[in-house]
């Protein structure tokens, strides 16, 4: 009989929590990765980066089984089907999998623990993807925190080496079950096509603890951030050994950035209505103008603002924005132009290589004002003052638009103190109907 692991956003052998429960089963372990066909088929573009990297990350991993004499099994399909055949085929004591925490994923896991339990397997989950997750930190009154500076008090206040200490997986990889390699769908035949461009690296740049609290804001700087979202959204990084290591550096900023991405999640996990709705309901009411000729604008990286244009064009090409542009295209797009966050939220969603829905909502709700932790509505970000301090000598801007000084490139799309004051008028509008 097998202890199945179902990895799903943890791809890799090392310190995966899942993967050590499922060794401690004391059964022949194997590995399994489902192509979601509910997730795939609904991807328009089928040059998608994010399917590209699982395709590299699965091999990877197939081929570090495939030397231990074992293999990953990995299928093309809807989990239920997919399950349901895997049950039919192998002798299943035990199925172990990591918590994933959106909507859709909460809802397949159930389905797929009842199905497991129907035919008497074992459906194991276990906390790997965060540090804290749902319950662990919460307020005196045990409830869920909104505001982040008092839950990120907590949170430091609860780490210690125990939460950070990696599971030991290594010692058990004897354990594997030893059978051939099984193929692996290709990315032609799940009819998608390769983007081409290398993907970051998986480590934390040399130095960049050292400096990363002077360097976080500037995009210009190269590698000014650790660039490593995209590991982390699929797991090929340990969360625990990036806190370890910035815990070890001292490094207070990067914990905190790692906190932010917990806060999300358990945002998400506490109120899942933040997936389609603004959390504080109110914001619901906002009349938003929706122009789509000025959303293309925005998309296209085409609005006469450098900075705002700049960001567009880094995420359409490489996939990847820096953080500090994210806010400052986002808050243009909400407050700006007046569009609704959500048309935004899903643009990012198509682009984002490290697309996460609970970091993506939370950083399109916080820009929006709508979220948890919301900065007053009438603040709203100058992008030529965002630009000037952010990128004093433009260096940023000038890669990503090189055309920004010749007369071709176009005038600001809409007047900055005019939309202030029309995003502050009608923010005030919606707030007053409750
Ligand atoms: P670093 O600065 O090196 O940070 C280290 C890690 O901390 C990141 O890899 C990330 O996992 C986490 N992190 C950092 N900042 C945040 C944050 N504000 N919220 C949550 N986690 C954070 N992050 C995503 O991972 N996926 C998204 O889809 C996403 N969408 C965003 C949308 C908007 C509008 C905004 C404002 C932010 C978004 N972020 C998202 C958060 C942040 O911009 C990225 O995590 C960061 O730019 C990734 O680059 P990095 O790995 O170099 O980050």
């Amino acid at each position: 009989m097998l202890s199945l692991v179902w990895l799903r956003r943890d791809l890799r052998l090392h310190d995966n929590a899942a993967l050590y429960h499922a060794f401690k089963s004391g059964r022949p372990v194997v590995p399994v990765f489902i192509f979601d066909r509910v997730i795939l088929d609904e991807l328009e573009d089928r040059r998608d980066r994010r399917v590209e990297f699982l395709v590299q990350e699965i091999n990877r991993l197939h081929d570090e089984l495939a030397k231990m004499g074992s293999t990953l099994i990995v299928r093309y399909g809807k989990p239920v089907d997919v399950w349901k055949e895997l049950i039919g085929q192998y002798n299943i004591g035990d199925v172990f999998a990591n918590h994933d925490y959106e909507v859709y994923a909460k809802e397949r896991d159930k389905a797929i623990g009842e199905l497991l339990t129907e035919h008497s397997i074992g459906f194991h989950t276990s906390k790997d993807q965060t540090i804290f997750e749902r319950d662990e930190v919460l307020t005196g009154k045990k409830t869920p925190y909104t505001v982040f500076t008092p839950y990120s008090r907590k949170w430091r206040e609860k780490l210690n080496d125990f939460y950070l200490k990696p599971y030991p997986t290594g010692n058990y990889f004897s354990q594997f079950w030893k059978t051939n390699p099984e193929k692996i769908p290709t990315l032609k035949e799940m009819d998608f096509q390769p983007v081409g461009e290398p993907f970051p690296a998986r480590t934390v740049p040399d130095t960049l603890l050292d400096t990363y609290r002077k360097t976080r804001d500037f995009p210009a700087l190269p590698h000014s951030t650790s660039e490593l979202s995209m590991h982390l959204r699929f797991g090929t990084v340990s969360v625990r050994e990036l806190a370890r290591q910035a815990s070890e550096a001292d490094e207070k900023t990067y914990l905190n950035e790692l906190c932010w991405r917990d806060f999300y999640f358990q945002v998400l996990d506490h109120f899942p209505h933040v997936e389609k709705h603004s959390f504080r309901r109110t914001y619901d009411e906002i009349e938003w103008r929706n122009n789509e000729d000025e959303f293309e604008k925005w998309c296209e990286g085409q609005t006469g603002y450098p900075i705002v244009d700049a960001g567009m064009r880094q995420l359409n090409t490489i996939g990847w924005m820096h953080n500090r542009v994210r806010m400052i295209t986002a808050s243009f797009l909400c407050k700006h132009l007046l569009i609704d966050w959500r048309w935004g939220e899903a643009y990012f969603g198509k682009k984002l290589r490290d697309y996460d829905l609970s970091a993506n909502n939370g950083g399109w709700q916080w820009a929006a004002g709508s979220g948890t932790d919301a900065a007053p509505y009438f603040r709203v970000f100058n992008p030529t003052l965002q630009a000037r301090k952010f990128d004093p000598k433009a260096e940023y801007i000038h890669y990503w638009v090189p055309e920004v000084d010749s007369p071709d490139y176009p005038k600001p799309m809409v007047e900055h103190t005019m939309a202030r004051q029309r995003a502050i008028d009608t923010y005030r509008k919606a707030l007053a109907k409750v």
